[in-house]
């Protein structure tokens, strides 16, 4: 399939997609039965039901992770690396139907979603290879005589917590290292992005992944995890999303002092200073921002440009923006697609209405398009303070503010809670080198709008989270540490 595709194109995707719960390798309905819609947020209608499930599937669903913990700790690295190899190869056979579902469920253009099942897919690859090259450590003590080992073992079963924005790279960076690992565990995906977490479990399921070793529940109601948070079954968390939920849930882990990775919210910086590639620095301010449609934790949140291209950048960008074409995902030359939800697009609009009242003034877009679908205009606004931007904005909205000098930008860069990821322009070798060990950020993309790939470790500091995903430090997050003593009697 292309990326041309039809109506029947899109009811034969929906009609293969698997919309029970996967529990032990079997496809279930919930316990109480029910299902819950998932909806086209291009048109605000219902694509299908899912199996809504309960506290007691997510007790299921651990039970059956707990069942062959020790089982697929057990099995050799290679197994567990070719189980992968064979999931990455049909995710690539299969990436115009994953892309198309993806388009249907999260809205976003089909190639954007073609790009991020090659992406999510590459996580699978990556940690295929790394299965096999878990190692350790062997030492003569200091004094002499013992001999300390150090070797890395599964964690155990996990509970994964997904977000809607990347419906399956988000899934395949958790759930590849953890398969890698030896893990088992329990997904939970996001209520408007099921489809794709369980098309992710039936080619796991074909790849020849022992049942019970990856379970997936969705359910309308995530506050049913807790069914779980405080089994002691449970050694794991990994969560990403909104720092307001990673704070819940930590509290929640906290009883059993689970191991935690946290994928958290961010507020990035974009720093174009004066001596700039201009071209450059707005083709990365295009990706920045407008890789899914602003809906994204890495997305650029904060433009800071350097006063003497302030003028210059804003009308630049407001003249690309202005041009990109909006409508639903499935159209061809489509670029950008409807927010997520309703309250998505309000949020946004709230946010443009109050930085215009604040003084802001809006350069290109600035208004919600009419009709079905929750559609927002590319906008850039100029004249930004950076008190106006204080959270994430998830959304098509570049706001541009400047600056004067070197320490002014890192001031304002630095000062959010926040540390994810932040993007600097600039020819200056030094000043890159500077900059970069200068902001409080887990990522910092030089000359670049995108940072993400799946053999570098992702992650952010302060209120953006804790671990890294991606890269060798990834498997990590799914091994602990065990130090063995070996008395030596010479
Ligand atoms: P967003 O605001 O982008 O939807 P969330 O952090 O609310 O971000 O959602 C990310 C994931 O966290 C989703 O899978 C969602 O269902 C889940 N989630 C939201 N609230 C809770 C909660 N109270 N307990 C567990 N998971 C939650």
């Amino acid at each position: 399939m292309g990326l041309q595709v039809t109506a029947s194109d899109e009811r034969r995707v929906l009609g293969d997609a698997p919309t029970s719960i996967l529990i032990g390798g079997e496809w279930v309905p919930a316990s109480t039965g029910a299902t819950f819609p998932v909806e086209d947020p291009s048109t605000g209608k219902q694509l299908a039901e899912v199996a809504d499930g309960s506290a007691e599937d997510m007790v299921h669903a651990l039970d059956a992770a707990d069942g062959v913990r020790a089982e697929w700790a057990a099995t050799p690295p290679r197994n567990r690396s070719e189980v992968l190899r064979n999931a990455y190869e049909t995710m690539i056979a299969r990436a115009g139907d994953l892309a198309l579902l993806m388009t249907l469920e999260m809205g976003k253009p089909l190639a954007d979603s073609a790009a991020e099942v090659a992406y999510a897919a590459e996580f699978l690859r990556w940690f295929s290879e790394e299965a096999v090259r878990i190692d350790g450590r062997w030492t003569v003590a200091p004094t002499g005589g013992s001999r300390l080992v150090v070797m890395h073992q599964p964690v155990g079963p996990c509970l994964l917590i997904t977000p809607w924005n990347f419906p399956a790279a988000m899934i395949t960076r958790k759930v590849g290292p953890a398969v890698a690992a030896g893990c088992t565990m329990v997904l939970k995906p996001a209520e408007s992005t099921p489809l794709s977490a369980l098309a992710l479990g039936a080619i796991f399921r074909e790849a020849g992944l022992p049942g019970g070793v990856f379970n997936v529940v969705p359910t309308s109601d995530p506050a049913n995890v807790g069914a779980i948070l405080g089994d002691r079954r449970l050694r794991k968390l990994s969560f990403t999303g909104s720092t307001a939920t990673g704070q819940s849930l930590l509290a929640q882990a906290a009883p059993g002092v689970l191991r935690t990775s946290m994928e958290l919210g961010g507020n990035a910086p974009f720093l174009v200073f004066g001596d700039a590639d201009l071209d450059a620095a707005i083709e990365g301010a295009m990706i920045a921002k407008m890789r899914n449609m602003g809906e994204a934790c890495t997305a650029a949140n904060r433009f800071l440009v350097h006063e003497s291209i302030a003028g210059t950048f804003a009308s630049r960008l407001a003249a690309r923006m202005g041009a990109l074409r909006v409508g639903r995902g499935t159209e061809p030359g489509v670029e950008v697609g409807p927010l997520i939800s309703s309250a998505a697009r309000e949020k946004v609009a709230g946010l443009v209405d109050a930085s215009v009242a604040g003084g802001a003034h809006v350069v290109a877009g600035g208004r919600s398009l009419p009709g079905a679908g929750y559609f927002y205009e590319p906008t850039v606004l100029a004249g930004v303070e950076p008190t106006m931007v204080t959270g994430e904005i998830f959304g098509p909205v570049a706001p541009v503010m400047t600056f004067d000098s070197v320490e002014e930008a890192l001031s304002v860069a630095n000062g959010t809670p926040y540390g994810l990821v932040a993007y600097l322009y600039t020819r200056d070798l030094e000043r890159a080198v500077q900059v970069s060990e200068a902001l409080e950020y887990g990522m910092v993309g030089v000359n670049t709008g995108i940072v993400s790939n799946p053999a570098a470790p992702f992650g952010g500091v302060k209120k953006s989270g804790i671990g890294r995903e991606g890269g060798h430090a990834g498997i990590h997050e799914y091994l602990e540490t065990k130090y063995v003593a070996l008395k030596m009697s010479g």
